[in-house]
């Protein structure tokens, strides 16, 4: 079964995730975290995506669906996939559907996370305290909130 979960920064699309991968036992797959590690690690896909990251943008739709790909190729997605924060453009919406539809696949479920941005921005205060995300500064959470009303929603 593959499920999208969709929602702004801070819905608790995360949270949920990671509880519905181990119910149904499939990998939660969230572009953020993989990307967040590629930066650490100082990959090339890191060094591209590092800035554009902090400034709170969005990475190219290219950059997302090759990502999706090869995670898509893997044994272990052949069940389905958790997909968390994956999609945010409509190019990244056809693109997944696109890879899907090549392995005989169709999302079989969208979760929307519908959450007031007075909410989102009491969280990611109090993440930002915990984790300590460059993208959580105030200036980034904007420029991210911004991205999703636009981009994504
Ligand atoms: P959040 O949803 O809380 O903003 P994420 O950890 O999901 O945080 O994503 C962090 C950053 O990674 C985003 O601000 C963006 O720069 C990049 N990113 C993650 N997923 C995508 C995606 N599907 N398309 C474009 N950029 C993405």
């Amino acid at each position: 079964m593959d499920i999208l979960l969709m929602g702004p920064p801070g819905a608790g699309k995360g949270t949920q995730g990671a509880l519905l991968a181990e119910n149904l036992q499939l990998p939660k797959f969230a572009t953020g975290d993989l990307l967040r590690d590629a930066v650490k690690r100082g990959t090339p896909l890191g060094q591209r995506a590092k800035a554009v990251m902090e400034a709170g943008h969005l990475v190219s739709d290219d950059i997302i669906l090759g990502i999706v790909r090869e995670e898509l190729a893997k044994p272990e997605a052949s069940q389905g996939v958790i997909f968390d924060g994956v999609v945010r453009t409509i190019p990244q919406a056809e693109g997944v559907d696109r890879l899907l539809l090549e392995r005989g696949r169709r999302m079989d479920a969208v979760l929307f996370f519908d959450v007031t941005d007075e909410e989102i921005l009491s969280r990611l205060a109090k993440r930002r305290d915990v984790e300590k995300r460059a993208d959580d500064d105030p200036a980034a959470l904007a420029t991210r909130l911004s991205a999703y009303r636009k981009q994504t929603a």
